[in-house]
């Protein structure tokens, strides 16, 4: 069979790497793909934008199937567009892509099917916000309703700092629309863990957990980023843990899509607070998780491919997704100044690796591979335990160079 992947991360290369492997599969194309895709075998990347530039080549070259990376296709409708056309593809409708498009849309969703989460208040104006926070306990989280690339949610300590991000979200309109609207929310201490699953709408069958890395430097410190690292299994993930997550989280959700007759047919992440006081859900992603894929994916020993089908079809009950048994580790290399303005145009220089590789902002260039963005690539090391996964993966990163490259030491 043909398919397409949309987007260009790290986290396509993973996909379309591991959907490469599945003896159903011909070719991938990947758009508009990496330096890392590009080097794939059965893979080559196309040069498309845009959901009607996607339509038209899948109809051209007979795509059998389509398998979109990042949310924002999602939530403009790319699912629905391919299915007017009658074209398969895998991921939620842009109504169900509401989950993750609408911090609002989502909190209500969770509301109303019993879904554990943190208490919150929903605000369409500044005034009300404001009276809100003259008395709201802190910390308290403010998060802007529409996507923001990881930048919407602040974690205010004080009044002050809440006036502050309320005038910025709602006045100066610094998300271009998308925190005109917002949610405050009760802050939830713990530890947080990634579980994405998979599901046709009728059966969802979880992966296994993941524990992300979001700060750029060691020890938690500095500003957010993509994610600079993934361990999985999440050790903090315990069976009892993931009871409690199935229970009043991930079964909940379930029941909520079926009830509402949402169409989906894809992966759904829950970004998971485990707390003292049990399993708390954070947010909803419609789509897999940058790093969380790279670090899932060489763990898993099914077909993944076969398992997209099947969610497609509608079928996947009964189907039960294997693993390697050990853990695997994924370290993010990524260029200077990353998450803020970056130094691009280095040459990477990859010497004997024994690991897989990983590329993200990087393309090939008269035979080089040469950086092109902020997360520049990642390694991710399989082993028995995770201080040996851990070992590979940085003895990997030793072997590895380009000018500027920075990554964390204890993910
Ligand atoms: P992402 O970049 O993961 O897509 P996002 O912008 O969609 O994030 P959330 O995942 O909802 O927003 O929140 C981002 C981060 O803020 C969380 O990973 C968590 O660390 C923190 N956070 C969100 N809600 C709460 C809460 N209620 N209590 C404590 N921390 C929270």
């Amino acid at each position: 069979m043909k398919v397409l992947v949309i987007g260009s991360g790290g986290r396509e290369h993973a996909i379309a790497w591991k959907i490469a492997k599945s003896p159903l599969v011909e070719r991938v194309f990947v758009a508009p793909g990496n330096g890392g895709t590009y080097m794939e075998e059965k893979c080559e990347n196309v040069d498309l934008k845009g959901i009607y530039d996607y339509v038209k080549f899948a109809k051209e070259k007979l795509v059998d199937v389509t398998v979109v990376g990042p949310e924002a296709p999602l939530v403009e409708g790319i699912v629905d567009e391919f299915k007017k056309q009658g074209l398969k593809i895998f991921g939620p409708s842009k109504e169900a892509a509401r989950l993750e498009g609408s911090k609002i849309y989502a909190k209500e969703f969770m509301k109303r099917h019993g879904v554990r989460t943190a208490e919150y208040e929903v605000f369409y104006d500044i005034e009300g916000a404001v009276e809100y926070i003259k008395k709201c306990r802190y910390p308290c989280v403010i998060k802007a309703d529409g996507l923001a690339q990881g930048k919407g949610v602040v974690i205010c300590s004080s009044f002050a700092e809440a006036e502050d991000t309320l005038k910025k979200f709602m006045v100066e309109d610094v998300f271009k629309g998308s925190g005109k609207r917002i949610v405050i929310e009760e802050f939830l201490e713990g530890v947080e863990a990634s579980i994405l699953s998979i599901t046709d709408g009728k059966t969802i069958i979880p992966f296994i957990s993941a524990k992300d890395h979001k700060r750029i430097f060691d020890g938690d410190k500095g500003p957010n980023t993509g994610g600079m690292g993934v361990i999985a299994p999440n050790p903090y993930v315990t069976d009892e843990v993931l009871e409690d997550f199935k229970k009043n989280i991930m079964l909940p959700t379930l029941n909520g899509i079926k009830e509402e007759g949402l169409d989906y047919h894809g992966i759904i992440f829950f970004g998971i607070m485990i707390t003292k006081k049990g399993v708390y859900l954070l947010e909803y992603n419609v789509r897999m998780g940058d790093p969380e894929t790279q670090a899932l994916l060489p763990l898993m020993k099914s077909d993944f491919f076969e398992l997209i089908l099947r969610a497609i079809d509608g079928k996947l009950e009964g189907c039960k997704v294997d693993w390697e048994k050990g853990y695997s580790c994924n370290v993010v290399a990524a260029s200077k100044g990353y998450p803020g303005d970056i130094e691009k145009g280095f040459k990477v220089n990859i010497g004997d690796v024994e690991n897989k590789i990983f590329i993200a902002g990087a393309e090939f260039k008269d035979g080089n591979l040469i950086t092109t963005g902020g997360r520049v690539l990642s390694v991710t090391a399989v082993a028995d335990n995770l201080d040996k996964a851990r070992q590979k993966a940085y003895g990997d990163l030793k072997r590895i160079y380009f000018e500027g490259m920075q990554y964390r030491k204890d993910i």
